[in-house]
């Protein structure tokens, strides 16, 4: 029988800060700024600058480090790990080695960051992933390769940059999906960075192995660099996985080596092959004095923000919304909000809930807009929620009113006026309508009389048809048993 290989993932995932000046200098962190426009003698490594710390970088980190349910140090340090890079032509950078910020606490993964063709076989739902450590350090320079020559732009030298470091807890593609979805989520929650992975404010190297079925040593790690989307992490590890069990299987051997995800032939390709470990010859930077954290530690915990478990919950209990849709909402801060700017004062969360996750999910995706661009507010989208439960109109006119209001920006009152869509309510009217229905249809009247109810919703029909559409249901069918009786 063919062995079973079971593969084992740790992540380390790079996340750029939202701060508006670099780590130790002045110089503005701004993304699609001309190149080297940001730059000063101290990022671009100049003898003698000297670097001065940026706080905020500090309390983003620290902040992170609470939403993870890490242990924040009470004092940590910085450290000079010394190498050779065109990209840091200091020849070190300034980095955290021993001691640093957070330590321990975990990624928790909910069933909607899966890939959505894997929600339905989650192994181990509710799932923990348990971190190691989350450190603070710069970020290089980024080179460009031309065709006979590489430009270097150092404008993101020297901007903050957080590694938050994943245990070897992830076993499958899917799971290492979740655990940067999940990981994105929460750090757009607290505001420490937009973690868009395309912009590069997000970026993840995988370490993976497998190992054969009742084995405990783990096998030959393998590193995947540089990935720069969630779903090519998913794709890569995939494929590396299957590798590694192709090569095991046939008898050959892997060497610990690193490789790069090239997504446009689905395959990883070798980069280089680990002959022994660096040795950064690491050393406390002495330019720099220890960080003591309980300065700023209360003032961070104030702005820990509701995350998005804590949301869901509540949105359950606050609003009676179902589970999966306060999965959905939560997923997505922006939509969580909009959510909640209306549902605190509407009459029925529950379809002002439908609404978004339906009709405007797909109107805004048709357009292509976000929600921060959706031209109907939530309070518009309240008001026309409001006006069907009224019976006002009925569920397939305020279809036709919400595609008006998403093109127009009006308010739901003013498109049905517009329209004149509005619902004949007056009772007076109806029950005319109604009277016209029954003496013209003789035949239904007898059918209803000889006990066959159905034949009344024929009668609401004719009626429907008499006032074009517009009498309220509901209150046709209680005349027409009133008038009938
Ligand atoms: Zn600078």
């Amino acid at each position: 029988m063919a062995t079973r290989y079971i593969p084992t993932i740790g992540l380390e995932v790079h996340v750029q800060l939202k701060t508006r000046s670099k780590m130790f200098c002045g110089c503005p962190v701004e993304y699609g700024a001309s190149p080297n426009s940001h730059t000063c003698p101290v990022c671009l490594g100049y003898p003698g600058a000297l670097p001065v710390m940026n706080e905020e970088a500090l309390r983003m980190t620290a902040l992170t480090g609470l939403m993870l349910n890490c242990q924040v140090a009470e004092r940590c340090k910085f450290d000079r790990k010394n190498y050779f890079y065109p990209d840091m032509p200091k020849n070190y950078q300034i980095s955290q080695y021993d001691i640093p910020i957070c330590l321990g606490g975990g990624v928790p993964l909910h069933d909607l960051a899966y890939p959505k063709d894997a929600q339905k076989c989650i192994l181990h739902p509710n799932k923990v992933v348990s971190l190691t450590r989350i450190h603070l350090e710069e970020d290089v320079a980024k080179s460009f390769h031309f065709e006979t020559s590489t430009g270097i732009d150092f404008n993101r030298a020297g901007t903050p940059l957080m590694e938050i470091v994943s245990e070897p807890d992830i076993h499958t593609p899917e799971e290492a999906f979740a655990y940067l979805t999940s990981l994105q989520q929460i750090l757009v929650y607290g505001d420490v960075s937009d973690a868009d992975m395309e912009k590069g404010q997000m970026r993840c190297d995988c370490n993976v192995s497998v190992r054969p079925e009742g084995t405990d040593a783990l096998g030959t790690k393998i590193e995947i660099k540089n990935m720069n989307s969630i779903s090519g992490v998913r794709r890569a590890l995939a494929y590396e996985i299957q590798r590694q069990i192709d090569v095991l299987s046939a008898g050959g051997s892997l060497a610990q080596e690193t490789r790069r995800w090239d997504d446009a032939t689905g395959q990883t390709n070798l980069m280089r092959i680990k002959e022994s470990a660096h040795d950064y010859r690491y050393f406390p930077e002495p330019d720099l004095l220890p960080v003591d954290t309980t300065v700023f530690m209360d003032e961070v915990r104030r702005r820990r923000p509701e995350l998005p478990a804590e949301k869901r919950h509540r949105f359950v209990s606050d609003y009676g919304i179902t589970d999966y849709d306060a999965t959905v909402m939560a997923s997505d801060r922006a939509l969580a909000a909009y959510f909640e700017s209306a549902a605190k004062t509407s009459a029925k969360p529950k379809s002002l809930s439908n609404w978004i996750l339906n009709d405007l999910q797909s109107a805004l995706a048709a357009s292509e807009k976000t929600i921060a661009e959706c031209p109907v507010t939530a309070s518009q989208l309240d008001e026309l929620v409001g006006i069907v439960d009224k019976g006002v109109i009925n569920g397939k006119q305020a279809k036709e009113v919400f595609a008006e209001m998403f093109a127009s920006s009006k308010s739901a009152a003013a498109v049905v006026e517009e329209k004149g869509l509005k619902q004949e309510s007056d009772l007076g009217a109806i029950e005319s309508l109604c009277s016209q229905a029954i003496e013209a249809n003789p035949k239904a009247v007898a059918e209803y009389h000889a006990g066959k109810a159905a034949s009344i919703n024929f009668l609401k029909g004719q009626v429907m048809k008499l006032s074009q559409g517009k009498a309220n249901p509901a209150l046709i069918g209680d005349i027409l048993v009133k008038l009938l009786s």
